[in-house]
């Protein structure tokens, strides 16, 4: 029997589309391959896909990777997912929230060693991506479409507008790459903004040797109010002088009155080794 198409198979079963849970679909197939081969997933990876939806993105995966848990909220869907992914026999549907498993919960599930790809639901992108940055869980690559403005942000330069505090957790975690952008076009129902696929390889030596703990809250602290200087900051996170922290600055080899936004993650390297050897933590 030929493959029905996504809209027929969305009409075939009154599917009513919640726009709570971000659902736009994908269905063109040129684009769910270039996801698929952006993410580098072959025959022996374990996938963990984050919504569902339809089971397009779900069933061109399955093609390439050993194993598809994809994961969604929706239940409604079930009777699309019926249709969609009919004969595909390594792909399993878990009708969960990601968002509230715990890291044992999950590796009860998924068991061994995985690759994230998602077509990520736009309401929740960072916690999202930063649920599986920070866990222990032994992820190899994140490749997640995301809206364009947010890919930006992932993979911004330091001093540009773009750069934030999640650019630097997830250089900190490895290397991210914006691989494409996509039209707004390409979803059904069209949302209101283009989006980019972007791909982070997760290297968990990177910080070896570094007092990790410091760097990330001297990272996430250098952007908490992002229109002071960094000794500014400094000084509430840490709870220390306005003094005291540009002292720490400028012995790292930064001017006192530098703005966080202007530091590479090696730079922020530097100033934590200054901070941990004065004991600040
Ligand atoms: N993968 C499909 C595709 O590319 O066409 C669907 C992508 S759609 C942008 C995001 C999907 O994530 C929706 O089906 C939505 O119901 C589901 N979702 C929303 N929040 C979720 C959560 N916390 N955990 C798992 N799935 C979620």
């Amino acid at each position: 029997m030929e493959e029905l198409t996504l809209r027929e198979i969305l009409a075939a079963t009154s599917f009513r589309f919640n726009k709570a849970l971000g659902q736009n679909f994908i269905s063109d197939k040129n684009l769910l391959d270039a996801i698929v081969s952006d993410s580098g997933v072959g025959e022996e990876d374990t996938v963990v896909e984050i919504g569902t939806g339809a089971g397009t993105l779900t069933r061109a995966l399955a093609t390439r990777a050993k194993r598809v848990i994809s994961f969604e909220v929706d239940r409604s869907l079930e009777p699309v997912l019926a249709l969609s992914l009919r004969g595909v026999d390594n792909a399993e549907v878990v009708f969960r929230d990601v968002l509230k498993l715990s890291d044992e919960g999950l590796a009860d599930i998924v068991g061994c060693p995985f690759k994230v790809v998602a077509n990520l639901p736009y309401y929740v992108t960072t916690p999202m991506v930063m649920r599986f940055v920070e866990s222990d869980l032994d992820v190899k690559s994140l490749t997640v479409m995301v809206q364009k403005e947010v890919a930006d942000r992932f993979v911004a330069k330091a001093g540009s507008a773009d750069y934030a505090a999640v650019t630097l957790a997830l250089e900190m975690a490895g290397r991210a790459t914006l691989t494409r952008t996509v039209s707004r076009k390409l979803f059904y129902p069209m949302p209101n903004v283009d989006s980019a696929v972007v791909r982070l390889d997760i290297n968990r030596d990177k910080l070896a040797g570094e007092n990790a703990a410091l760097l990330h809250k001297l990272a996430r602290s250098a952007f908490a109010m992002r229109r002071k200087t960094l000794a500014n900051n400094l000084s509430v996170a840490f709870n220390i002088s306005k003094q005291d922290a540009a002292a720490y600055i400028a012995e790292a080899g930064f001017d006192p009155l530098v703005r966080g936004e202007a530091l590479t993650l090696r730079d922020f390297i530097k100033l934590a080794r200054t901070l941990d050897k004065a004991g600040v933590q």
